[in-house]
């Protein structure tokens, strides 16, 4: 796979766009990801949030699945949910 350092998600074709964001959170450091166990339960959250919208948080622009990835962040809600 190709990857374009200097792209913007305009520059790229849809599919490629998805496959970019896959691998990199494929690449994330073990060390700084949740638990499979918490990962599941953020999401599950997020489900349910009326927040969520096509994969992305409308509090805080980013996609769930790549936020809720990591342990430093939060649910941008206030009071957050997770
Ligand atoms: S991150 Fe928080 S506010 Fe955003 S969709 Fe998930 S639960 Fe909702």
């Amino acid at each position: 796979m190709n990857i374009c350092k200097k792209c913007l998600i305009r520059d790229m074709a849809e599919k490629s766009y998805t496959e970019n964001l896959k691998s990199y959170m494929q690449r994330i450091d073990e060390n700084i990801k949740v638990s499979e166990q918490e990962y599941e339960k953020r999401l599950s959250i997020c489900k349910q949030c009326e927040s969520l919208l096509s994969g992305m948080c409308l509090k805080c622009g980013c996609y769930v699945e790549l936020r809720a990835m990591t342990k430093k962040q939060k649910c941008p809600n206030i009071p957050n949910k997770w």
